[in-house]
């Protein structure tokens, strides 16, 4: 571990939004902007960009049904990687279990394919779902970015 890694390692920065599409992708590039310090790849980058990006957009559209509520994002840089935290207070999920199937989906109305936890899970390292109806959903997510190994 040379010293940049050592003086990365523990940095950390929080986000609160308010749940608006137009977040959707200030909180990707804010993401994106942070883990720049890891000297991560193109694909790498992409890769985060894309899974927060699902993770925002669900709490948006599921857990606020659209109709607002905020949400948190927190990110960390620890242990070779990046740890990223996404919650709301929203109306939570009955069975993460099932929420987790690809291609399960309780808006099909709104075309979604029930794709976002299964592209979350294969472009990220892992992936963990806390949630509680009428609470709220916590989303964490890790990537391992290591240039120094
Ligand atoms: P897609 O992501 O392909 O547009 P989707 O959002 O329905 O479709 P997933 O992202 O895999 O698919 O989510 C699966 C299901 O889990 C959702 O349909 C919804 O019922 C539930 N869910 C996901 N995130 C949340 C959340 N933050 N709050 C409440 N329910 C959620
Ligand atoms: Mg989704």
């Amino acid at each position: 571990m040379d010293n940049k890694m050592k003086e990365q390692s523990g940095n950390k920065m929080t986000l609160i939004v308010p749940a608006l599409s137009v977040n959707e992708a200030f909180v990707r590039s804010a993401v994106a902007a942070f883990a720049v310090q890891l000297d991560p790849t193109v694909d790498e980058i992409n890769d985060v960009k894309t899974a927060v990006s699902e993770a925002v957009t669900n709490s948006i559209v599921h857990g606020y049904d659209g109709k607002g509520g905020e949400i948190t994002v927190r990110c960390e840089i620890a242990g070779g990687g990046l740890h990223i935290e996404v919650s709301d207070a929203g109306v939570g999920i009955p069975d993460v279990a099932r929420a987790r199937e690809m291609f399960f989906t309780t808006k099909p109305e709104q075309e979604r394919s029930g794709m976002g936890f299964a592209i979350m899970e294969t472009f990220m390292d892992g992936l963990d779902i806390r949630s509680e109806p009428g609470k709220g959903t916590t989303v964490t997510m890790s990537k391992v970015i290591k240039r120094d190994a």
